[in-house]
């Protein structure tokens, strides 16, 4: 029985007030708790201004990028005793703590990699410069700066290390001190994390704080140059979006919330083929990886009517050979989901789909004495018009199949119902379809994933988010954008025109001089 504690101002913190209790979800034994005060906000905030910032701005972008590399290969040396907490404390299987786990160390190592490729500077040079008197003696050019604020960072429980590591990438590259706060059903693992990171003493003193019981005090007292990046529901995130500090002081907040994403099955499609493969191989492992609880997992699955038998049948066939048990047993493929309010809700939630759905497969009733646990659960609409199919998200092993006529333009109307999603996952080896699929969807989605004959066995599924392209969507889905390369440190960059004699401008911040 552990009580987390929050890492602030150089020491540890215990909490104060009512305990939430942390459970393993596939026992339901009492682990740990997490309580939300004991934190004085304004001191930590102070810390990571006075003292962290000024450390990592007085870093190169190589140098801070020296840090992140040394932290990733610091994270991936405790690897098995992570993912040991995943299994005990997030229901996560072998698998699914591997993905969280190298999801982090790799997109630090990314980041790592990218800034040593990055000139010797303490800002950037963006774009090129252009002439903007009679002459070409009166110049502008953009640079980057780091702001001397705080990146306050708020995390999801479904990725306590992915989640965690992503966001720090960005900001410590850029210069900023980050302030973590860990999702609570699943805070070991990102406490523990939150361990290895303050004990390898990798980074400047202030450069990371870490909080495992609330944060949301802290928002009234941000100001300009702070960020907020947020991970979580769409509910949360609006919330977040309208305090009233955060919108007084023009606060940047970056929200990455939930999303009904589609996959999309073409027409020409045909039995057997690798086109087919592929999307039932990625349909199931959205369903089942992490037991659904993925921001990017499938929740609509659109079938050209006359291809709905066929792929309902296989997908029941993939999905019942899927083991369910306990996590940390090797051969199990899915475990349980996180806690008692997960379970809660994504059986109201299944059962809000089976109004609008017949059930193919799963259900909501209970499946096992102990444990959150629910089964693979395979709906089909009866109409794709119902509402509730494209509005909510049921965060777990569940998803629906919509049949659609195989028209392009339904396909277009109906994946952009989700009303902003982070990714769509479209399979066709019909061109003109594709384009034009892509051209209809795209306003709508961060992230388009085209699965073909040529591309399967190539890649990580559309439920992987990679660093080098953005991760984030419009509307529903939050409206941010995180990763991508360089333009995942932009929250926590000032670009800046810097407007005179092309000598001085060149001389200084010119390419080159970076
Ligand atoms: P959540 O309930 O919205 O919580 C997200 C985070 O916000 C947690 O750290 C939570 O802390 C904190 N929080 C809650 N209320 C707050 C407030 N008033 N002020 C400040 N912080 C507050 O979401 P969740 O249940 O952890 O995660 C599941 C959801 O996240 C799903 O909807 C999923 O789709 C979404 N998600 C999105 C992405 C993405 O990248 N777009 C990735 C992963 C998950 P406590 O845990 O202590 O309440």
């Amino acid at each position: 029985m552990i009580s987390l504690q929050s890492y602030v101002q150089g020491r540890w913190v215990a909490g104060t007030g009512d305990p939430k209790t942390l459970h393993d979800p596939a026992t339901e034994a009492v682990l740990g708790d997490v309580r939300p005060g004991g934190v004085d906000f304004a001191a930590a905030l102070a810390h990571a201004h006075q003292v962290g910032g000024p450390a990592l701005r007085a870093l190169t972008f190589p140098q801070r990028g020296e840090l992140l590399k040394a932290l990733s290969a610091k994270i991936h040396e405790h690897r098995d005793e992570l993912i040991e907490i995943a299994g005990r404390n997030g229901g996560n299987t072998r698998g699914d703590a591997k993905f969280d786990l190298d999801g982090c160390t790799g997109t630090l190592a990314f980041y790592a990699h990218l800034a040593s490729t990055l000139p010797a500077a303490r800002h950037l040079v963006d774009g090129d410069g252009t002439q903007l008197g009679r002459t070409p003696r009166f110049w502008g050019q953009h640079i980057l700066t780091s702001r001397p604020g705080a990146a306050v960072h708020i995390n999801a429980f479904n990725f306590p290390a992915w989640g965690m590591g992503e966001k720090m990438a960005c900001a410590l590259l850029a210069g900023v001190p980050v302030l973590e706060k860990a999702g609570t059903p699943s805070a070991m693992l990102a406490h523990r994390l939150a361990q290895l990171v303050v004990d390898s003493k990798i980074l400047p003193e202030g450069a990371f704080q870490f909080f495992a019981g609330s944060i949301s005090g802290m928002l009234d007292l941000l100001s300009a140059q702070d960020t907020v990046a947020f991970t979580g529901s769409s509910v949360t995130g609006a919330l977040i979006r309208g305090n009233k500090n955060l919108v007084a002081r023009n606060v940047r907040v970056n929200i990455e919330a939930d999303s009904i994403n589609s996959a999309i099955l073409g027409e020409d499609v045909e039995t057997g083929g690798d086109t087919l493969e592929q999307f039932l191989g990625n349909v199931t492992i959205d369903m089942t990886q992490k037991a659904g609880q993925k921001c990017t997992a499938v929740r609509r699955i659109l079938v050209p009517a006359g291809k709905v038998a066929e792929v309902a049948e296989s997908l029941v066939e993939r999905l019942k050979a899927v083991r369910m048990g306990n996590p940390l047993d090797g051969d199990v493929r899915m475990g349980p989901v996180a806690s008692a309010e997960q379970l809660r809700d994504v059986r109201a939630g299944i059962q809000k789909l089976q109004a609008v759905c017949d059930t193919v497969l799963g259900g909501p009733q209970a499946v096992a004495d102990k444990g959150y646990f629910v089964t693979p659960t395979l709906l089909k609409a009866r109409s794709a018009d119902a509402a509730v199919l494209h509005e909510l998200e049921v965060f777990g092993p569940c998803a629906s199949i919509i049949p659609y006529s195989g028209r392009v333009e339904e396909a277009i109307d109906l994946a952009n119902r989700g009303g902003g999603g982070l990714v769509a996952s479209v399979y066709s080896d019909d061109r003109a379809f594709v384009e034009a699929l892509v051209a209809g969807i795209a306003p709508w989605h961060g992230r388009i994933w085209l699965g073909s004959e040529k591309t399967h066995g190539q890649a990580l599924g559309p439920g992987a988010v990679l660093p080098g392209t953005i991760h984030g969507g419009p509307g529903r889905a939050g409206g941010g954008e995180e990763l991508g390369g360089l333009r995942g440190l932009m929250p926590y960059l000032q670009r800046t025109a810097v407007q005179g004699d092309r000598a001085v401008v060149d001389r200084a911040f010119g390419k080159g001089q970076g």
